[in-house]
């Protein structure tokens, strides 16, 4: 493609019909050269909304001489002309300019839809990040004529890599993009058939890169009969002061807290014994348990596990704190990172993918063409390399391996290229593996298939072990997977149709039929059984932390509804199932003579065994018969529902299955204790079934001095939600919130328990905000959860509104995050099934719930949301609590001594303000306790404060 135009616009917002342009910027580009340019920026007769004036730096005052849309519009459809238009995300830009110049351009060029193929790796597509991996300039990011001259550079960047694919890849992208109806088909063939000219001998074979060789180990033992201990003083040098940690860390410091930290996580090794140790924030505790252990996983040959429950935390183990351990310790170790099945690509059902010749819809032929030009250069097949869209995590399970149906030996790829085969042989070499905890209790669930065995374990972030566990070892069958299973069958079947069967070709064309029969019943089943559910439960329930959800317990009403109407749901898909039992008989016979028919069967097979667990699970779900279960339904909008079973107590299985073993084991996480006790954590996860002898406790202080650092606050001023109307009680809370946001001049995260609370306060907060340049953020409204903290992190003046996930793993140090406001004391709500279930069955045991669980349980997630402020010893800022059940109930103390502040202050939100205004003009912790100053300047002391953080 030699001739055509790039266009950049900035907009208002992303509605055509409701936006305005603010800047265009075009790119003339002829015989492959950039020729001419055209900008201008655009007067859209209205302010500009603060996100756009973060986004781009244009102001409203640099509208002022800037002509109107109307007044340019002849110049830039002359300079368009009748060339193709390319864009990154064309469809945007063409929308615009149809919408507000009427012009229709037919050949759109999108370089999104090209980079998101031919770089299938980066880990984002947007025109920014690619310019960086791609080495283009871009000079003003945001702003119309530099990001479209980048976008040519992009363009010639991605054309040339196109160039260089092989035939055979070359073959096969055109074939997908076809499919997906795309206008780059045309650039692909042209070149397609240049290649065909003038190569010669290149096939149209596709071979993949062999991944890395993988040499077997001796095996570890399993067993050991004696114990070598590591020795303590040598482990305790490795952090100190000369050890060889000093040259690794440009960050490093002594840090007594890791020493005792390491320190007790090589006693609980040495003596085979249960450490349970709460570590503060910046103790440094990756380091002070991947040390020891790793040392003694090597002296006693034995494999140690690590179990993290965030990706996150898995990631940093393995990107940064392994690659320094291995350039600090002085033994050689193995390390791998596991995980489950399926995020390894399986090229069997790869290549049934690539061979079948069902039409692809759009963004799944999009898709399929990301992977094969992706397969051309992975050594591990690992999905974490794409950066996979929601969409995309979807189709992803086509093509992903699977336990149930992997033909392992009998497989062709099983003896080289097969990732599953090459990451678990890591496995097993390993000294030290880094895991998660759904693949450990995955594993336990397959009685050990998944994992290689292991002596001392470490469950880090063991905070959300009880709620790991209990989701994990549950069951639960939603409308999703049920529809999945019924469209895998509709395409299976769609495909055999194509064929010609050897023999028996009435029985064939029979079964066919039937299955297609069976499986549209099944789907009018479903889709009537989940629009019962709407029309009947959804009156039932509230809206909670999550969707509604109506617990099922046995003979009420509701489980009997549910249960008649399951039962015809299951006996439709059990029909489903004998449709393809009787097809896969014939498809074995087949076989005997032509492999290619054993491949379809292998097919049906996979679709008969998760037809099974389908059937299976919803017969227990909707049986309501385990006592230690307790069973609901989730109802997400009208027709969308989520049947669940979840273990009421996991303790116990959790003893069996992890921790009676004569194993060391460290259960680690910044918040484990409630009111300086660990009984809550023990009691809940089954350690109080060990013996006393054999557990160790600990607690080792955050190294940053919260009382110079931080200041607690309590806000009388707020009723307490139920007391008065809702209406009363938002406009209460919203109205304070704006006098600390506006005190704070943004830097605030705004922590909530409900979703509906955040929407209200965000509404309430919204216009106010807007008049004010400070960029409001909220969760599910404005972006996903990392766009959100990224934008954050990255703005001096905004504020985030969170819900659940926002309590913990939020990390933004500096000055962006100078106040923390949480709205309610976070208890769960008593009605969820899983809370009300455990509640039921403390109260049976005669011991009292609220002080056994429900307690604990707030106070643990508080100390998480406190958490999120002080994440370096040189941040500083207030937290906020809305909720003054913490000062006016006899609970409130246990949240208070739980936290690692000593004292607090409280009253209504001007005393509020003037005391954290008096506290940053003073560095010392003691002024909030004299009398008020003059000053509630806050604004200007956060500014002194910023300026001697940088
Ligand atoms: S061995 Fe199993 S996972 Fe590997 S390619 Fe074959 S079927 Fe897929």
């Amino acid at each position: 493609m030699q001739d055509f135009c790039v266009c950049d616009l900035e907009t208002t917002g992303l509605e055509p019909r409701q936006d305005q342009i603010i800047e265009i910027g075009l790119v003339k580009v002829q015989q492959g050269e950039i020729k001419e340019t055209f900008e201008s920026l655009v007067n859209p007769g209205t302010l500009l909304p603060v996100k756009v004036k973060r986004l781009t730096g244009l102001q409203d005052d640099m509208f002022k001489e800037s002509p109107f849309l109307s007044d340019i519009a002849p110049d830039i459809i002359e300079f368009i002309g009748d060339l193709p238009l390319v864009g990154h995300n064309v469809s945007f830009d063409a929308s615009f300019l149809a919408w507000h110049l009427g012009i229709e351009i037919p050949k759109q060029f999108d370089t999104l839809e090209l980079a998101r193929i031919i770089c299938p790796d980066s880990p984002r597509h947007r025109l920014h990040d690619l310019c960086v991996s791609l080495n283009i300039e871009l000079s003003h990011r945001h702003r119309a004529l530099s990001d479209a001259q980048a976008t040519a550079q992009l363009s010639f960047a991605l054309m040339h890599k196109v160039q260089n694919l092989s035939l055979a890849y070359l073959a096969r992208v055109n074939n997908f993009l076809k499919q997906a109806d795309s206008a780059w088909i045309a650039y692909t063939a042209s070149i397609i058939k240049d290649k065909m000219r003038t190569l010669t001998g290149e096939g149209l074979k596709i071979s993949y890169p062999l991944p890395d060789t993988v040499k077997r180990r001796k095996p570890r033992h399993s067993q050991i009969t004696e114990i070598i201990p590591v020795n303590k003083e040598y482990i305790k040098s490795l952090f100190s002061a000369t050890g060889p940690l000093k040259d690794q860390l440009s960050y490093f410091e002594v840090r007594p807290q890791q020493v005792q930290m390491a320190d007790a996580v090589t006693d609980s090794l040495n003596e085979n014994k249960c450490l349970l140790m709460e570590a503060g924030t910046g103790t440094g505790k990756s380091l002070a348990y991947l040390i020891p252990s790793l040392e003694w996983a090597i002296a006693n040959r034995q494999r140690t596990l690590i179990a993290t429950q965030t990706i996150n935390l898995q990631e940093q183990l393995w990107t940064k704190d392994i690659p320094i351990l291995k350039s600090t310790l002085e033994n050689d170790f193995s390390a791998a990172l596991v995980k489950g099945r399926s995020n390894y690509l399986c090229l069997r059902r790869w290549e049934t993918v690539m061979d079948r010749e069902v039409q692809l819809n759009e963004d799944e032929a999009h898709f399929f063409a990301r992977i094969l030009v992706w397969l051309g250069k992975t050594k591990t097949g690992d999905k974490s390399e794409l950066n996979l869209s929601k969409k995309e995590q979807e189709y992803w399970l086509q093509i992903c391996s699977d336990p149930e149906i992997c033909q392992s030996s009998y497989c062709r790829w099983f003896h080289r290229h097969c990732f599953v085969g090459r990451a678990r042989m890591k496995a097993e070499n390993a000294d030290l593996i880094i895991t998660n905890h759904s693949l450990l209790f995955s594993d336990l669930r397959s009685e050990h298939k998944i994992l290689p065995s292991f002596g001392p374990l470490i469950i880090d972030e063991a905070h959300h072990l009880e709620d790991a566990a209990t989701s994990h070892l549950g069951k639960q069958v939603s409308r999703v997977v049920v529809r999945q299973w019924l469209q895998s069958i509709y395409k299976t079947a769609g495909k055999l149709t194509a064929l010609i069967p050897p023999s028996e070709d009435k029985q064939w064309q029979e079964n066919l039929n039937n299955i297609r029969k069976e499986r549209q019943n099944a789907g009018q089943q479903v889709t009537q059984f989940a629009q019962s559910i709407g029309i009947s439960l959804k009156p039932l329930g509230n809206e909670s932390f999550f969707k509604t959800a109506i617990r099922l317990r046995p003979n009420e009403d509701i489980h009997q509804f549910l249960k008649s109407e399951g039962a015809n749901l299951i006996t439709i898909l059990k029909s489903v199932m004998q449709s393809l039992k009787d097809l896969l008989i014939l498809l074995e016979m087949f076989g005997e003579t032509d492999e290619l028919w054993l491949e379809h069967a292998w097919n049906i097979k996979e679709l008969i065994i998760s037809g099974d667990n389908i059937t299976n699970d919803l017969e227990f779900i909707i049986g309501v018969g385990d006592e230690n279960h307790v069973y609901w339904v989730e109802i997400n909008g009208e027709s969308d529902f989520n049947l669940v079973a979840a273990p009421v107590r996991v303790g116990e299985l959790l003893f069996k299955s992890l921790f009676k073993h004569e194993r060391g084991l460290v259960l680690t996480s910044a918040t484990l204790t409630a009111n300086e006790s660990f009984q809550y954590f023990i009691e809940r996860t089954g350690i109080n079934l060990l013996p006393a002898e054999k557990v160790l406790t600990q607690v080792v202080p955050s190294p940053f001095n919260y009382d110079q650092q931080c200041i607690l606050c309590v806000d009388k001023d707020i009723d307490i939600p139920g007391s008065v109307s809702e209406e009363t009680y938002f406009n209460q809370l919203a109205e304070s919130i704006v006098e600390y946001i506006l005190a704070m001049d943004g830097r605030t995260l705004i922590l909530f328990t409900s979703h509906n609370a955040l929407r209200e306060t965000y509404n309430r907060l919204k216009g106010p905000m807007e008049q004010v340049d400070i960029c409001l953020l909220g969760h599910n409204l404005d972006g996903s959860r990392t766009h959100l903290i990224e934008q954050f992190r990255e703005s001096s003046r905004s504020v985030l509104l969170g819900a659940s996930s926002f309590w913990e793993g939020v990390d933004i140090p500096g000055p962006a995050l100078c106040n923390v406001i949480i709205v309610k004391l976070p208890f769960w709500p008593p009605n969820m099934p899983v809370v009300e279930a455990r509640l039921e069955e403390l109260d049976s045991s005669g011991l009292n719930g609220f002080s056994h669980f429900t307690l604990p349980q707030a106070v643990i997630r508080l100390k998480q949301g406190f958490g999120r402020l002080i994440r370096t010893g040189r941040d500083k800022g207030s937290v906020i609590i809305m909720d003054r059940r913490v000062i006016t109930k006899r609970y409130g103390k246990v949240f208070l001594n739980s936290l690692p502040i000593k004292t607090h202050i409280r009253g209504d939100t001007g005393i509020i303000k003037k005391r954290i205004a008096n506290w940053l003009q003073d560095p010392e912790p003691t002024p909030r306790w004299t009398s008020i100053k003059d000053t509630n300047d806050i604004k200007r002391n956060l500014e002194m404060w910023s300026k001697r953080h940088i």
